[in-house]
C-alpha cells in the first residue's frame, strides 16, 4: 500500500529539503540525530501525528494521517 504513495523530494529557498507524500509536505525534525534515522514531520500543522521515518536516506515508514484539514 505505501508503495502507491507518490513521494518527491524538494529544496525549499533555504537550501532544506522536504518530502512530499501525496498532498502533504514533510521536514527533517532537527534534536537527536545519534542514530541513523530521523524522523520527518509534517510542514502544515505543528501538532500533526503524521510522520516519516528515514534511514540512509531510504523512506523506511510512512504514518500519513493527518489531524487538520489539506491547505
Ligand atoms: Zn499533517
Amino acid at each position: 500500500m505505501l508503495l502507491f504513495i507518490p513521494v518527491t523530494f524538494l529544496k525549499t529557498s533555504k537550501g532544506k529539503t522536504h518530502i512530499k507524500v501525496g498532498s502533504h509536505t514533510f521536514y527533517a525534525r532537527g534534536g537527536n540525530c545519534k542514530k541513523e534515522s530521523q524522523r520527518w514531520c509534517c510542514t502544515q500543522n505543528k501538532y500533526c501525528r503524521a510522520r516519516l521515518h528515514v534511514e540512509n536516506n531510504a523512506i523506511v515508514a510512512i504514518f500519513n494521517h493527518h489531524n487538520h484539514e489539506k491547505k
